[in-house]
């Protein structure tokens, strides 16, 4: 047998079956049926409920945060939180070329322009060397803020992304930053759980968002959360989720743009059931990642594991593999026998509409890109 072989056949048999085998399928084993059924009878389905705010809670407690929002999803909770550190028209962001689509696009949506650093080989998330050598070669750090030299715009933000739940290096990437005046927003849209020195990714930056979107390691369907240290912050970004209205028992007043951004009590009831779950299945994950860490031991494919100091979600787990051919061989051996995988994204700025986007050199990105396997990574 060769190692394709092997592995398609270990993977059929950890999850039993000799069907097709997805990469990551939610788990509804709790109080999801019951707690949709209360939203139905109470006919409180749409946007407020009591669902959202116990998610809201839960998710504070689970992030250690002061203020949690319930937003519609993943993507549009970054696009607001990027505007409530003040990213306007023009100005740019720094983050990572090796991520998701949503991280770019949420740059794009306030109308700046993201700014592609290159990513750390083991943390997969954006560089530390690489921000610091960006800022000190281009930063322009004045009253109000940092500025490109060479482009003249203001460097607004900056968006790391912990990469399938493997925390990034965001201590430090804080530290790097506030320096630079530059406030940090997380995508922690596939982190949830995860942790550095023992705190929860998303609760490092300004503020943090995560995602519930279907393939997550928990979902509400659709939907997604801000958390926030910053209380201000976090009710700024509910009031701006929720239409900007001023309170007042019947009159409408609107005292800014703000946006219908939020959560149904539906989704919200799925989340909450979804969350009381969170631990079990983040337990059952690491037996998994246990599993395939034991078995490629030896291969010439590495199984990614956790980095010291650092707690992983194995939201979706991933090889790597020793060069392009053997990535390509594998993932169509896998997929023609069942076994759902899938490579790592291809870098933001060899997508049409970010392909002329300020960047530096790509080496680890480009490696990365060529090498990693998503391989099926569900809660069993
Ligand atoms: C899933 C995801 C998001 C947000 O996703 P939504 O589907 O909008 O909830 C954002 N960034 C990354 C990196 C993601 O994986």
């Amino acid at each position: 047998m060769t190692t394709n072989q092997k592995t398609i056949a270990y993977i059929q048999d950890l999850f039993e079956s000799k069907k097709f085998i997805p990469l990551h399928e939610p788990c509804f084993r709790g109080n999801e049926k019951k707690y949709l059924n209360d939203t139905i009878d109470s006919t409180f389905v749409s946007s407020i409920g009591a669902y959202v705010d116990t998610f809201e809670l839960m998710m504070q407690n689970i992030t250690n945060t002061k203020k949690a929002v319930a937003v519609v999803n993943g993507t549009a909770g970054i696009q607001v939180a990027l505007r409530l550190v003040g990213v306007k028209t023009g100005n740019e962001v720094l983050t990572q070329a090796l991520t998701f689509i949503a991280t770019a696009n949420a740059i794009a949506y306030n109308n700046a322009h993201p700014v592609f650093l290159d990513v750390d080989r083991d943390t997969m998330g954006l560089s530390t060397v690489a921000v610091r050598n960006f800022l000190e070669e281009y930063g322009d750090l004045r009253q109000d803020g940092c500025y490109n030299k060479k482009t003249g715009n203001k460097i607004a933000a900056c968006l790391p992304m912990h990469t399938f739940g493997f925390p990034v290096r965001i201590d430090e990437l804080v530290e790097i930053c506030s320096a630079w005046n530059i406030p940090v927003v997380e995508d922690a849209a596939e982190s949830l759980g995860s942790e550095l020195k023992g705190k929860p990714t998303g609760s490092f930056g300004q503020l943090g968002v995560f995602s519930f979107n279907g393939n997550k390691v928990v979902t509400c369907g659709g939907g997604g959360a801000i958390v926030s240290n910053t209380l201000a912050l976090g009710e700024k970004a509910k009031y701006l989720t929720t239409t900007a209205k001023q309170p007042h028992p019947y009159e409408y007043y609107h005292d800014e743009m703000g946006y219908n951004f939020r959560m149904p009590n539906l989704n919200a009831a799925l989340a909450c059931a979804q969350l009381e779950n969170l631990d079990s299945f983040l337990e059952n994950k690491r037996i998994l990642a246990k599993s395939y860490q034991t078995f490629f031991d030896g291969e010439n494919i590495k199984f990614r594991t956790e980095l010291p100091e650092t707690k992983a979600n194995y939201w979706l787990m991933c090889v790597e593999m020793e060069n392009r051919e053997q990535r390509d061989l594998f993932l169509k051996e896998t997929n023609a026998s069942g076994v759902m995988t899938r490579p790592i994204w291809q870098l933001m700025y060899k997508l049409p509409m970010y392909k002329d986007c300020i960047r530096d050199e790509q080496l680890n990105a480009e490696f990365l890109e060529d090498r990693i396997v998503n391989i099926p990574s569900s809660v069993r």
